[in-house]
C-alpha cells in the first residue's frame, strides 16, 4: 500500500483521532440490530490501546442533516464498544468544544473516548477548515478505518488530515484497499460487474467507468427498467427515473458503439403491486410487454439462468445492489440465485453494499465469499477507478 498504516506510526503516550464507522442500523425502540461494523474495527482499536495510544474515536450515525438528533446519538454506541472491548469508553456529548477537548485530554495511556455524531454540525459534510482544525487539535496522529466513508472528501475524513502531523490507514481500511486493489488492478479474466438496486442515478457514473474495465455488466433491480424504457420497451409502473432517461439512451448508444457488453434482463417477475400476497406473473417483456397496471419487481428465471451462466464462467466477479424487491419472499428469488452462483464462482467474488450483503448471508453463502466490503458506495467508485479522496488524503509511505 502506498499510504501510511498503523503499523508505521508510534503510538505510545499518543492521542490518535480515529475515523471509524460506526454508522449501524437501530430499531424502532433505538437498538442496535447488527454490531458488524463495530466489530470490525476491533483489531484496529485494540491494536492501538495495547500499544498504550489514547483513541479518540469519530463516527458519523444516520442522516441528521446537521442538527442534533438523540434519535441518532453515539451514546448506545459507546456503551456496546465499552462492552465488547471490555473496558470503559468515555462518551463526549458533542465532537467539538471545550467540553470534547476536556475529555481528550484527561484520557491515559490505553483509553478512549467517543465523540458524539460528527454529522450533528453540518461543517463536517462541507468539509469545513475551521471544522476540521477543531477535531484535528484533539489528538497528535489520524488513523482512518472508515473505508466506508472514504469516498466522500468531510471534515473526519479528509479536511483534518491538514491539521495533523501524520494520517495513517486503520487495518480494515488497509484490508479493503488490498482486496480491491489486488482483484481488480490486473483482473483475472473474464471479470463480470453485476449491478442493481434501485437507482440509476446513484451508478450512472460508475457504469460508465466500469464498462471499458470489465468483459461484461450485467444489470437487475429497478434500474434495469429506466435502462429498458430508454431502450423504447413498456415498463408498465415499474420503477423508471424518467428525468435519467437520456443519460440511460447515451450510455446504451455509448456501449453498443465502442462493443461494451452492457447486459439487461431478458425477462422480469411482475405484479399489480409492490406487496407480498400480490399475484405474480412473469413475461420476457418484448413478445409479452409488461402491462400498463403491473411493475417489475425481480429478474425472472430466463435472466437468473443468462446472469447465472455468465458469472459461472467468470474468473472475477464484483456484485452491488439487488436484483429485484429481495425483502419480500415472492421477489427475492433473483438476488439470492445471484448470491448462490457467486458462491460457486472458482475464483475471486467481491461483494458490496448492505442488501447484497444482506442476500449473501440470507443465501447462507457469506462464508464462500472473497471479499465482503464494508463499504458499498466507496467499492463501487474504488473498482469505477476513482481517487477516494479518505484514501487520498492519508500520509504517502
Ligand atoms: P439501492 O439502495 O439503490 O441499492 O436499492 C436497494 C433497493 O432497491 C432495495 O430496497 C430493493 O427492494 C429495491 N429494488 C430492487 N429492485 C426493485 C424493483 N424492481 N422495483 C422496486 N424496487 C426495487
Amino acid at each position: 500500500m502506498p499510504k501510511l498504516s498503523i503499523r508505521d506510526l508510534t503510538l505510545e503516550g499518543k492521542r490518535a483521532f480515529v475515523r471509524v464507522d460506526f454508522n449501524v442500523p437501530l430499531s424502532e425502540s433505538g437498538t442496535i440490530t447488527d454490531d458488524t461494523r463495530i466489530r470490525q474495527t476491533l483489531p484496529t482499536l485494540e491494536y492501538a490501546l495495547g500499544r498504550g495510544a489514547r483513541l479518540i474515536l469519530a463516527s458519523h450515525l444516520g442522516r441528521p442533516k446537521g442538527n442534533p438528533n438523540p434519535k441518532m446519538s453515539l451514546a448506545l454506541v459507546a456503551k456496546h464498544l465499552s462492552s465488547l472491548l471490555r473496558r470503559p469508553v468515555a462518551f463526549a456529548p458533542d465532537c467539538v468544544g471545550p467540553e470534547a477537548e476536556r475529555y481528550a485530554a484527561s484520557l491515559g495511556n490505553g483509553e478512549l473516548l467517543l465523540l458524539e455524531n460528527l454529522r450533528f454540525h453540518p461543517d463536517e459534510e462541507a468539509n469545513d477548515p475551521e471544522f476540521s482544525r477543531q477535531l484535528g487539535q484533539m489528538a497528535d496522529c489520524y488513523v482512518n478505518d472508515a473505508f466506508g466513508s472514504a469516498h466522500r472528501a468531510h471534515a473526519s475524513t479528509a479536511g483534518i488530515t491538514e491539521f495533523m502531523p501524520v494520517s495513517a490507514a486503520g487495518f480494515l481500511m488497509e484490508k479493503e484497499l488490498e482486496y480491491l486493489t489486488k482483484a481488480t488492478s490486473s483482473p483475472e479474466r473474464p471479470y463480470i460487474a453485476l449491478l442493481g438496486g434501485a437507482k440509476v442515478s446513484d451508478k450512472i457514473a460508475v457504469i460508465r467507468n466500469l464498462l471499458p474495465l470489465v468483459d461484461a455488466l450485467l444489470i437487475g433491480g429497478a434500474m434495469a427498467y429506466t435502462f429498458l424504457r430508454a431502450r423504447g420497451d413498456q415498463t408498465g409502473k415499474s420503477l423508471v427515473e424518467e428525468d435519467k432517461l437520456d443519460l440511460a439512451k447515451n450510455l446504451l448508444a455509448e456501449a453498443e458503439q465502442k462493443k461494451y457488453r452492457l447486459q439487461l434482463p431478458v425477462d422480469h417477475v411482475i405484479a399489480r403491486k409492490m406487496d407480498a400476497a400480490a399475484e405474480t406473473r412473469t413475461v420476457d417483456g418484448s413478445s409479452t410487454p409488461i402491462p400498463s397496471d403491473y411493475m417489475g419487481l425481480d429478474i425472472g428465471p430466463e435472466t437468473v439462468k443468462l446472469y447465472a451462466a455468465q458469472i459461472a464462467q467468470a474468473k472475477t466477479v464484483v456484485w452491488n445492489g439487488p436484483m429485484g424487491v429481495f425483502e419480500l419472499e415472492p421477489f427475492a428469488q433473483g438476488t439470492l440465485s445471484m448470491a448462490k452462483a457467486l458462491a460457486s464462482l472458482k475464483g475471486t467474488s467481491i461483494v458490496g453494499g448492505g442488501d447484497s450483503i444482506a442476500a449473501v448471508a440470507q443465501a447462507g453463502v457469506a462464508e464462500r465469499i472473497t471479499h465482503i466490503s464494508t463499504g458499498g458506495g466507496a467499492s463501487l467508485e474504488f473498482l469505477a477507478g476513482k481517487k477516494l479522496p479518505g484514501v487520498e488524503a492519508l500520509t504517502d509511505k
